[in-house]
């Protein structure tokens, strides 16, 4: 960059770089002053360029389906694609819609392995959907808790070293998931794919999780939200918009998927969501005397569920915490069981 300023001021010739970089800045923000400036409604300006996949093109197949945010179809765009029909409201604000348009142009830039494709929006009022590529995995969600499988330890730490990196990435590109859990990770062939990420935020414009005007706890949600997002439950105020999610937060819900890997069960097992919501806001976690693994392992745990968001470690932390984790245990021998420290405990 240095090297750049220096032989751009100290040559005459070389004065057109800089201008011709400036000019083109010009034009391309004078083109937006001149679409904006001309009033259009916002909206409009933002439909052309942020919603590229126009609905007809779209050949819709069965239903693979249904979740928080709408139905989930197999489709067809350019191969088979995954679309996302979200069920809005039509009382949804264009404020909020133009929030949400914005939050969705930024999934377009993510480009990670561990991060499902995102490959487009349409939009035909009411019905917005959102397109990506069709996984042909199953979700961790499927290997745990309903064909029952069992990792063993080094699959566990590779699994939970790959949903870090996507994580990670998705932070450093500043999306919070706000939805992370064994439903929205894929396993493709041993390779972990991230999805729902950000799409936390439309809940608000959605049917169907609406409970006198806030939102309904589906069973198996609370034991991914941190305590600052479970007191907020508490205060009986059930508005997306109001909860604190947070990289943090992110970072409590990737240690519950770890208790899931490591146990082939939530925390808080069968308890039901006062009990969950007086816990976990009082700072309690989900005992793990039961778990046998070693320290290292339970320390993982114990540092992503954190009373205070500051204590728990963000993403390229985790990365490097569970690379540390002994390998041995690949090649474990009769007399080394994976039983290290039953005992220790807190
Ligand atoms: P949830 O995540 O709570 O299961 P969703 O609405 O996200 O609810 O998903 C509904 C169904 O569609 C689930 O069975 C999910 O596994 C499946 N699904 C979601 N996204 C994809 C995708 N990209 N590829 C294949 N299946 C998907
Ligand atoms: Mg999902």
């Amino acid at each position: 960059d240095s090297d750049r300023t220096a032989s751009v001021s100290g040559s005459t010739d070389s004065d057109k770089t800089p201008v011709r970089v400036d000019s083109q800045e010009s034009q391309v923000s004078d083109t937006e002053t001149i679409t904006d400036g001309h009033r259009w409604p916002r909206q409009n300006s933002m439909s052309m360029r942020e919603w590229d996949i126009p609905y007809e093109e779209l050949k819709m197949g069965e239903v693979i389906g249904t979740g928080r945010f709408g139905t989930v179809y197999r489709g067809y765009w350019h191969g088979d694609v995954a679309v996302k029909v979200l069920n809005m409201s039509y009382l949804s604000d264009e404020k909020t819609l133009e929030q949400f348009k914005n939050e969705v142009s930024t999934f377009r830039k993510t480009r990670h392995e561990n991060v499902i494709l995102f490959m487009g929006a349409c939009m035909q009022p009411p019905k917005l959907a959102i397109v990506t590529s069709l996984s042909k995995g199953m979700t961790l969600y499927t290997h745990i808790h309903l064909r029952k499988d069992k990792f063993n330890m080094n699959k566990t730490t590779i699994v939970a070293q790959q949903i870090s990196q996507g994580m990670g990435y998705l932070h450093a590109r500043g999306i919070v998931h706000k939805d992370l859990k064994s439903k929205n990770i894929f396993l493709e062939n041993g390779k972990v794919v991230i999805t729902d990420f950000g799409l936390f935020s439309v809940t608000k414009l959605c049917f169907g999780n609406r409970q006198n005007d806030g939102l309904s706890i589906p069973p198996g949600w609370l034991c991914y939200l941190s305590p600052e997002i479970i007191k907020k439950l508490h205060a009986h105020q059930l508005h997306a918009e109001e909860l604190p999610f947070s990289k943090a937060s992110d970072v409590y819900a990737f240690g519950t998927v770890w208790y899931e890997l490591l146990c082939s069960e939530w925390p808080f097992k069968s308890q039901p969501p006062e009990a969950i919501i007086w816990q976990v806001g009082k700072g309690m976690k989900q005992p793990l005397a039961n778990l046998q693994a070693s320290r290292d392992v339970k320390d993982i745990l114990m540092l992503c569920w954190s009373y205070r968001e500051e204590d728990r470690p963000d993403f390229i932390r985790l990365v490097n915490i569970l690379d540390k984790l002994p390998k041995k245990r690949l090649a474990r021998s009769p007399s080394h069981p994976i039983h290290l420290s039953r005992s220790a405990e807190s």
